[in-house]
């Protein structure tokens, strides 16, 4: 009766004990995102509550290159370095913009994807067309993007709402709280598409570089990462991607 228990507990735990393991053996590799920022990504897909978009594509590849299953956490943008430094997610793709001040707490892979920030406008509003006139205007963003950093620039913090994703801010314009949004150029462009009384204005904003961010000390994770991103552009695979969320 022992011998039996012994043999059944080997073979029913060991397995699970292997698979279950430290950080070595992690089978699955883990994605943090906001899925609010289209088209980098977003809720949708077949089932329509599926995390998808191009950051996802990427993270797909990485995981493929790693031989790990893709998990995803969607959560608050503003979480995810934190998130990082606990070792809650591997990774963090969110459309996230390679800055000083990030890499003081994280790593970041080679950028991905330039961008820039646009600025959301009523329709019919023909009073803000360049950064001079984002004076002192009313500004909602999304907490703790540069586009949050940005509008500081322009405006006293009292005049500046910070909502947890580029959406909530985006409503906030089109009850007329606020003046104008700023955003990342293609999220603009995607929210704006839905919405015919918004439009977007670029103006001469600096470019940004996103970056795959992981925690700190994981240079291991980190060449996958770079190797996967050279890959896909070498590949052409890359360029199918932008073409088909992006452009
Ligand atoms: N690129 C911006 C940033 O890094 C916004 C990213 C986002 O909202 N997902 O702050």
């Amino acid at each position: 009766m022992k011998k039996i228990t012994a043999l059944v507990l080997t073979v029913v735990l060991l397995p699970l004990a292997l698979t279950a393991g430290g950080s070595k053996e992690k089978t699955t590799l883990v994605m943090g995102t906001n899925a609010a920022f289209p088209p980098f990504e977003y809720i949708g897909g077949a089932t329509g509550n599926e995390v998808v978009g191009f950051d996802v594509e990427i993270a797909k590849a990485i995981a493929a290159k790693a031989g790990k299953t893709l998990k995803i956490e969607d959560m608050e943008f503003d979480s995810l370095l934190t998130a990082l430094q606990a070792s809650k997610i591997d990774m963090a793709i969110a459309g996230m913009t390679i800055t000083a001040k990030r890499k003081e707490s994280v790593d970041f892979s080679d950028p991905y994807y330039e961008a820039t920030q646009a600025v959301i406008l009523k329709a019919e509003n023909t009073a803000i067309r360049n950064l001079d006139d984002l004076k002192g205007k009313k500004i909602s963003v999304q907490l703790g993007t540069t586009g949050n950093e940005i509008s500081k620039k322009y405006t006293k913090d009292e005049a500046i709402v910070a909502f947890n994703t580029g959406f909530e801010a985006v409503m906030e314009l089109k009850k007329n709280r606020v003046d104008c949004v700023i955003i990342d150029e293609q999220p603009a462009q995607n929210f704006v598409k839905k919405n015919p009384d918004l439009k977007v204005v670029k103006m001469n904003f600096d470019p940004e570089f996103y970056g795959i961010a992981v925690k700190k000390g994981n240079p291991a994770l980190l060449s996958i990462i770079n190797a996967t991103l050279a890959e896909l552009k070498s590949s052409g695979r890359y360029d199918a991607l932008v073409t088909e969320y992006i452009k």
